[in-house]
C-alpha cells in the first residue's frame, strides 16, 4: 500500500489499528498527545469480549499473548443490596474465556510492542481536501499532510470537526473514581467483599462498583445522577472533603460497602458524556473516525471492545482490500455505524437501568446478560 496514513490517538482504537497494519507490513504514523507512555495513570481494568476485543487482538496476532496476561477469574461478579445482603454471586466456570479482564496499562503495552509512536504530538485540527491531502495541525504550530487521517482521539476528538459538528452531551450521570491499593494485605475484609472480580451495589439513582485490577489494586466507582456542576462547592483535590461528601450521598448503605469509599485514595469526577445513538456523518475523503471519537456511548463494558474492533477492521480492509482508499473507508464506515448504533442503543438503555430510581432494574439487567 502506497498511501500515507496517520492515526491520531494511541488508545485502544488507534493502537489496534496501527498494530494490525504493522502485522500486514504497512507503515502508519501514530500521533499521541501524551508526552510519554507513563505520563498519566493508564486507568482501570477492561474485560475483552470474544466477538469484539479478542477478535481484534486475533487480527493483530496478539491473542495468545493476551491470554497469558488476562485474568479469566476477573469475570466473577457479586451483587449486593445496599444493606450488604448478597443477591448474586456469579463465578466463571473453569476455562471460561468469554470476557477475561486485563489492566489497561498491560493492554496498551501489549499493543504498543514494536510500534513507533510519536509521543507529545497533540493535534489541534485536521483540514481535509487540501492540494496535498488531509492536513494535520499540531499544537506546536507544525503541519503535516496525509492521504488518510484516522481520528482515534477519544471523546473530545480534535479530528471529529473535520467530518461532523456534533459534540458529546452530558448523560446526567457522573462517576467518581477512587482506588484502594494493596487490598489483600491492607484490607483483607474488603478484598473478600470484592472477590476475584467485581462487586456492585445498586441503590436509588446511584451505585457503587469495585473492580479488581492486577497486583491487589482495586478501582472503585461511585456513580450517581447529578447535575454537571454537582461539585462546585467542593475542592476535588481535597480528598477528605470529597470522601465526606460521597459518604453523605451514600448515607445508610452497609458499613462494609462504604469502606470502599473510606479507604479510597484520591478521587476523580468523571461526568459521563455520549454522542447520539446513531452517529453518522457525510463521508469526507481523507478523514475518518474510530472508537469513542466516532461513537462515544455510556460505559457498559463495550466501548474499548468496539474501539479495538473498529481499528482492526479498518486496518485489515486497508491492508488486504482494493487500492481505492476512499471506497475502502466508505465501506468500513457503513459497517462501523451499523454496529455502533446497535451497541449505543443497548448501552443507553443499560445506563438507565443501572442508575435507576428502581434498583431492581439493575439486578434484572444482570440476570438477562449473565448465564446462570
Ligand atoms: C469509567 C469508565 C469505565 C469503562 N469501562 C469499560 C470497560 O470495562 N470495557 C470497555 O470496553 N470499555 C469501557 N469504557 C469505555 C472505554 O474506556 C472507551 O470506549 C475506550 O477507551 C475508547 O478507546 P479509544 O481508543 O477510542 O479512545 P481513548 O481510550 O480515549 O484514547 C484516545 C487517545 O487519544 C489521545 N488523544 C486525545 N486527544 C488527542 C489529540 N488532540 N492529539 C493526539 N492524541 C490525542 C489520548 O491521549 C488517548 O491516548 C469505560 C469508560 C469509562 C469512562
Amino acid at each position: 500500500m502506497r498511501h500515507r496514513i496517520a492515526v491520531v490517538g494511541g488508545g485502544p482504537a488507534g493502537l489496534t489499528f496501527a498494530r494490525v497494519l504493522h502485522r500486514h507490513g504497512h507503515s502508519v504514523t501514530v500521533l499521541e498527545r501524551d508526552p510519554t507512555p507513563a505520563a498519566r495513570p493508564p486507568g482501570g481494568t477492561l474485560d475483552l469480549h470474544e466477538g469484539t476485543g479478542q477478535l481484534a487482538l486475533d487480527k493483530a496476532g496478539l491473542l495468545a499473548e493476551f491470554q497469558e496476561l488476562a485474568r479469566p477469574e476477573g469475570q466473577a461478579m457479586r451483587i449486593l443490596d445496599t444493606d450488604g445482603t448478597v443477591l448474586r454471586d456469579w463465578r466463571p466456570r473453569p476455562g471460561d474465556r468469554a470476557h477475561p479482564e486485563i489492566d489497561r496499562g498491560q493492554l496498551r503495552d501489549l499493543l504498543l510492542g514494536p510500534l513507533d509512536v510519536r509521543w507529545g504530538r497533540g493535534v489541534t485540527q485536521v483540514v481535509p481536501g487540501t492540494r496535498d491531502g488531509a492536513l494535520i495541525h499540531f499544537a506546536d504550530g507544525r503541519q503535516e499532510a496525509f492521504d488518510l487521517v484516522v481520528g482515534a482521539d477519544g471523546a473530545w476528538s480534535r479530528v471529529r470537526p473535520a467530518v461532523s459538528p456534533v459534540r458529546p452531551h452530558y448523560t446526567g450521570v457522573t462517576s467518581v473514581e477512587t482506588s484502594v491499593d494493596d487490598i489483600d494485605t491492607r484490607h483483607p475484609d474488603l478484598a473478600r467483599l470484592v472477590g476475584d472480580g467485581s462487586v456492585a451495589v445498586y441503590g436509588v439513582n446511584r451505585n457503587l462498583v469495585a473492580q479488581r485490577n492486577s497486583g491487589g489494586h482495586v478501582k472503585v466507582y461511585a456513580t450517581l445522577r447529578a447535575p454537571l456542576d454537582w461539585h462546585t462547592e467542593l475542592d476535588l483535590t481535597d480528598v477528605e472533603a470529597v470522601r465526606s461528601s460521597l459518604l453523605a450521598l451514600f448515607d445508610g448503605w452497609a458499613a462494609p460497602v462504604l469502606d470502599l469509599l473510606r479507604h479510597g485514595t484520591a478521587f476523580a469526577s468523571r461526568p459521563l458524556h455520549v454522542l447520539s445513538v446513531s452517529p453518522t456523518w457525510p463521508h469526507v475523503p481523507g478523514v475518518t473516525l474510530l472508537g469513542d471519537a466516532a461513537h462515544l456511548m455510556p460505559p457498559l463494558g463495550v466501548g474499548a471492545n468496539l474501539a479495538m474492533l473498529d481499528g482492526a477492521e479498518l486496518a485489515e480492509s486497508l491492508a488486504v482490500g482494493p487500492e481505492d482508499l476512499d471506497k475502502t473507508v466508505r465501506a468500513f464506515e457503513e459497517r462501523m455505524w451499523a454496529r455502533a448504533a446497535r451497541w449505543a442503543t443497548i448501552a443507553t438503555a443499560g445506563l438507565e437501568r443501572l442508575v435507576s430510581p428502581d434498583p431492581a432494574q439493575a439486578l434484572a439487567l444482570f440476570d438477562e446478560v449473565q448465564p446462570s
